[in-house]
């Protein structure tokens, strides 16, 4: 509440001054601990932060020593700005850490989101938001009570393609979307990695890229589903002895529109959606990568080509934004938890070979 007037006050003043943005002083960046340094802390979210206006690495939480010498060696981190995952609730006494992000395996979100929210932190958790919908809530619960917010890394939501197909489905640009395909699945690797184990994943492709897919369908067609149809099948029994490998589900939606999606573990270049509206089409692919994502219509005159940008420094900078300027961010907690009771309906499908509703939330 106190950084209000302050934002106010410099948005006011570069106004008043007429200042050309490289003129404008500097914003105030919000402090933030990256919990978990594996492949997307590295590789995608720590580079991220040079590019961001509100936002800035203030620690690092790790398991493994020498990853916590690498990073004080390659962001220019103090000793003391190296957490482990025993000493993590001593961030509380942390004043430069504002915003906790949790990039850690899925099973591991609720406790960690849980302990940041405690130790008075704001919190961005990775997607899925975790194994279950009863997690979910305990996580939007604890958010709630140390009256910090809860953000879920849905990139997507923010990255200009997605948000200008979601224009046009708002818009009915092309009609009313009555229809939506999507798909996401690529090729995995190494058999001993933690997605492939239930107890750290909650579910195989379906929870960890199936996800996109489900949320293209629910944010094109804007409406939450009723009901859900699915099948899964596996090529490889033995790899994917514990989590689900394919499956292909079939959304209603309460006004009767549908949707039909796949997600797979065993085979590239399933990535895009096609959304069929009454009077054009429209659709990406690729449309959930980092980079490189292509956009199309059924029209020349309205394509859906706009420029690209960093997912992970637009995200992390709109929760900054929010928190500084004290508003909701989307896509906040129940975000989460609406994919979750998707997700756990097509596992009941899957399981009993009917029809599943949705629960609500
Ligand atoms: P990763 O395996 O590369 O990294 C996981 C990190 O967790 C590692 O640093 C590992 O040491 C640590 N860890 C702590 N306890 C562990 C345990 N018991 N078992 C295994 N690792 C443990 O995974 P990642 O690709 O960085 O994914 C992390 C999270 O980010 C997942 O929830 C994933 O779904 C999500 N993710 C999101 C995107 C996106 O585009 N938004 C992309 C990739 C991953």
């Amino acid at each position: 509440m106190q950084r209000r007037p302050f934002l106010k006050t410099a948005l006011g003043a570069t106004l008043a001054a007429g200042l050309s943005r490289a003129e404008e002083p500097s914003p105030r960046k919000l402090g933030w601990a990256l919990v978990g340094l594996g492949s997307l802390s590295t590789n995608q979210i720590a580079p991220a932060f040079a590019k961001c206006r509100f936002s800035k690495l203030s620690a690092v939480v790790t398991g493994t020593p020498a990853k916590g010498v690498k990073w004080r060696e390659q962001y220019g981190l103090s000793e003391k700005q190296v957490y482990n995952y025993e000493n993590f609730d001593s961030i509380l006494n942390d004043p430069t850490i504002d915003v906790v992000y949790i990039v850690l395996p899925n099973s591991m979100h609720c406790d960690f989101v849980i302990r940041a929210a405690k130790a008075g932190k704001h919190v961005f958790c990775e997607k899925p938001m975790a194994n279950s919908a009863d997690e979910c809530r305990r996580m939007i619960e604890a958010c709630k009570t140390a009256k910090r917010q809860l953000g879920i890394g849905y990139r997507c939501q923010r990255e200009p393609h997605h948000v200008e197909a979601i224009r046009f489905a708002r818009e009915k640009v092309f009609g009313e979307v009555r229809h939506v395909e999507a798909a996401f699945g690529f090729k995995s690797g190494d058999p001993k990695q933690w997605r492939l184990r239930k107890a750290l994943a909650g579910g195989g492709a379906l929870m960890d890229v199936g996800v996109y897919a489900l949320q293209a369908c629910r944010y094109l067609i804007g409406e939450e589903p009723s009901e859900v149809s699915a099948i899964e099948t596996k090529t490889d029994p033995v790899k994917f002895a514990e989590v689900d490998e394919t499956i292909n589900w079939v959304m209603k939606f309460p006004s009767g529109r549908t949707a039909n999606c796949m997600t797979t573990y065993n085979l590239n270049g399933c990535n895009f959606f096609t959304a069929t509206a009454e009077r054009g089409r429209f659709g990406m692919e690729p449309a959930y990568s980092y980079d490189g994502l292509k956009g199309w219509t059924s029209d020349p005159k309205r394509p859906l080509d706009p420029p690209a940008t960093d997912h992970f420094a637009v995200e992390m900078d709109a929760f900054s934004e929010a928190i500084l300027n004290d508003k909701p961010f989307e896509p906040a907690g129940e975000e989460g938890l609406r994919d979750m009771l998707v997700i756990e309906a097509i596992y009941r499908s899957i399981a009993n070979g009917k029809v599943e509703k949705v629960a609500a939330q």
